[in-house]
């Protein structure tokens, strides 16, 4: 059977946040718990909207909570992520594959030389794919209009991106957001154009404060950085196991359980497409327990 393989691909535009954190999680249990490989690759390509502490951050955040990578540049004797910004020749290439097979075109720049390059969105296809979290999704190619996979300073956007990517580090599954379900259809376009095996997605529930409204970056009644609950004396175990149970639920008589526990209860079928509430009491909750163990 194929090595399972699943990836955390965060954008450094922001510090890592309780919702990074959770798809990081999820994505790293997946993995440990079939014996995969987890990876981490930083999105950077979108250069206006990168901050200067948002890779360090993620990065930092994580190991304070106990996910370890298996693969990367070696830095060391350690693993440094992939960075999107260090394979351009890559997406160039496959840019180029792409216009060479008519299947994309040059957009000029108005009285330049410079183009960038866009998809030619097939007619008439539907696009489908059986997500884990919430059965099977159908897009018609209408939905969407030609769009750009590589910019006229030869970056690549999102979309391109992630699907060469995916596919040269032989990801198997996706679990991410689901402000990615209507991503998803122009990436499944591109796996179509190389003829190259879709992975299996999983697009996760959305994370509800106490007014049932989204956490957004602007929610200030929460505390959604991880550093902020690092500073105030939160324990890494408690807020990852806090974590795990935002749309997730063990099949176990308590919710109580360590990393190693998780491991070895995550089942990705158990992952639920109903929002999921923040409740910062229960997270108070599994942190007072664990700082029981302690004395
Ligand atoms: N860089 C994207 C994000 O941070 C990754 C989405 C994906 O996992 O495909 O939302």
């Amino acid at each position: 059977m194929k090595k399972f393989r699943a990836r955390y691909a965060p954008s450094p535009t922001g510090l890592l946040h309780i919702g990074n954190a959770r798809t990081a999680l999820f994505n790293y249990l997946f993995a440990r718990h079939h014996g995969g490989d987890f990876i981490i690759r930083i999105e950077d390509t979108d250069v206006l909207r990168n901050v200067k502490d948002g890779e360090k951050s993620q990065l930092e955040n994580l190991s304070w909570l106990g996910m370890t990578w298996d693969e990367g540049p070696d830095i060391g004797g350690k693993y440094a992520p992939y960075h999107q910004l260090k394979r351009l020749d890559l997406y160039k290439e496959y840019a180029n594959i792409l216009l060479e097979k008519g299947l994309a075109y040059k957009d000029y720049k108005e009285g330049s030389q410079e183009y960038a390059v866009r998809f030619k969105v097939p007619k008439d296809v539907t696009y489908t794919f059986d997500d884990v979290i919430r059965g099977r999704l159908s897009f018609d190619s209408k939905e969407v209009e030609d769009w750009i996979i590589l910019k006229d300073n030869g970056i690549p956007t999102y979309n391109f991106a992630v699907v060469i990517d995916d596919h040269f580090m032989e990801i198997t599954h996706v679990f991410r957001g689901e402000e990615h379900i209507t991503n998803t259809p122009k990436q499944l376009m591109v796996y179509d154009a190389f003829g190259w095996e879709y992975p299996t997605f999983g697009h996760m529930t959305i994370i509800v404060n106490e007014n049932k409204k989204k956490l957004s970056k602007r929610d200030t009644d929460t505390v959604q950085f991880i550093s902020d609950y690092r500073k105030m004396g939160y324990l890494p175990e408690a807020v990852l196991n806090f974590l795990s149970l935002l749309g997730w639920s063990p099949q176990s008589e308590t919710e109580i359980l360590n990393k190693e526990e998780l491991i070895k209860l995550f089942d990705e079928h158990r992952l639920s497409a109903a929002p999921s509430y923040f409740d910062k009491d229960k997270l108070a909750f599994i942190n007072s327990r664990y700082m029981k163990q302690l004395t």
